[in-house]
């Protein structure tokens, strides 16, 4: 598949797609149902429909009784790490060997054209991007990620969180499915922007932000405190009626999610004819300019506060303009 037919190849080999990123026409004034239905299929495909997929893999085949789980003990525990250790190695590492090992597609949509592994930097442990990454992932990333899971599953089968059931409230717990993808990213922003003030970035985010040019495994590459952060938008399923398949693909959402954000990618090729859209670009643009997309677009936050890049010559004007006012603020008190 040519790529210059979806965009433009600068001289250091950077590709960039020819069309600015447009916000979902989900939170407008007036409203646009063309545009809106439109839009509504590329909100589950492809993604959230595998996260969807793996929510109810997980709970119909991949989770202990429920009354097995009534007792916090060490068997189910370690069961439940390993699996989604499994799941991580399976998910990112087939991502990461297709396109940055074995590079199947060479340079074809990547955002940048060189190569993390190409590229070693002091600021990884052993000066590699890729060892740091894992170490990160599977040392706090998915321990914490299980950590939310062994205590919503705890909570639920003790009878402390409110599930309900699909036979009960039907309609409420589909609404609940359909707007988890929202609430992530709204929860998302929150906790992103909190992470990039000036301490907390210095001591907590930037460790996120090391891998400028990001990999699949730069996802879950974080510190301890942002792990935290980043997966506590599941504890909504104790306060909130749910069930705990909600729980698992919310788990996903958020924890497989963010694997799309940062494959480098704007599409992943299968053949001459056929690829899929990944989304990646906006959120490869705040690895990019740091203070930019806080959120995926979806809810036009970054739009009403001002920090939206849609990746074309508007995006770059407005950060410009901001960069300069920043500027001119801090001249201003010397
Ligand atoms: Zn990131
Ligand atoms: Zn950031």
């Amino acid at each position: 598949m040519d790529d210059l037919r979806f965009g433009t190849r600068n001289k250091r080999g950077d590709w960039t797609p020819s069309e600015a990123i447009k916000t979902a026409p989900l939170f407008v004034w007036p409203p646009q149902p063309f545009n809106f239905l439109k839009w509504l299929p590329s909100y589950f495909l492809p993604w959230n429909v595998v996260f969807m997929a793996l929510g109810a893999i997980y709970w119909f085949w991949l989770t202990p009784s429920v009354e097995t789980m009534r007792t916090l003990s060490i068997g189910w525990i370690v069961y439940l790490l390993v699996r989604n250790m499994a799941a991580v190695l399976l998910i990112h590492g087939a991502l990461e060997l297709r396109l940055y090992v074995r590079r199947r597609q060479g340079t074809s949509f990547k955002y940048n054209s060189k190569w993390p592994a190409e590229s070693p930097s002091g600021v990884f442990m052993f000066k590699s991007q890729n060892i740091d990454n894992m170490i990160r992932t599977f040392g706090t990333g998915v321990p914490i990620w299980t950590a939310y899971e062994v205590l919503g599953l705890w909570c639920y089968s003790n009878g402390h969180g409110p599930w309900t059931t699909f036979a009960q409230h039907p309609v409420w717990l589909i609404c609940l499915g359909l707007v988890i993808p929202l609430f992530h990213e709204f929860h998302f922003y929150c906790i992103h922007r909190l992470i990039h003030v000036p301490v907390l970035y210095k001591y907590v985010h930037s460790v996120h932000h090391n891998s400028v040019n990001p990999s699949p495994w730069s996802s879950l590459s974080m510190h301890p405190i942002e792990h935290l952060l980043y997966w506590s938008d599941s504890l909504i399923h104790l306060v909130l009626p749910s069930h705990p398949l909600l729980l698992l693909y919310h788990l996903h959402v958020t924890g497989t999610g963010a694997v799309v954000g940062h494959v480098g990618f704007d599409k992943v090729v299968f053949s001459a004819d056929s690829a899929i859209d990944t989304h990646a670009f906006t959120h490869y643009l705040h690895h990019k300019y740091f203070e930019v997309n806080y959120a995926d677009g979806v809810i036009p936050l970054d739009k009403l506060f001002g920090t939206w890049h849609d990746g074309g010559k508007a995006g770059q004007a407005l950060m410009d303009a901001r960069y300069e006012a920043k500027v001119a603020r801090v001249n201003a008190r010397n």
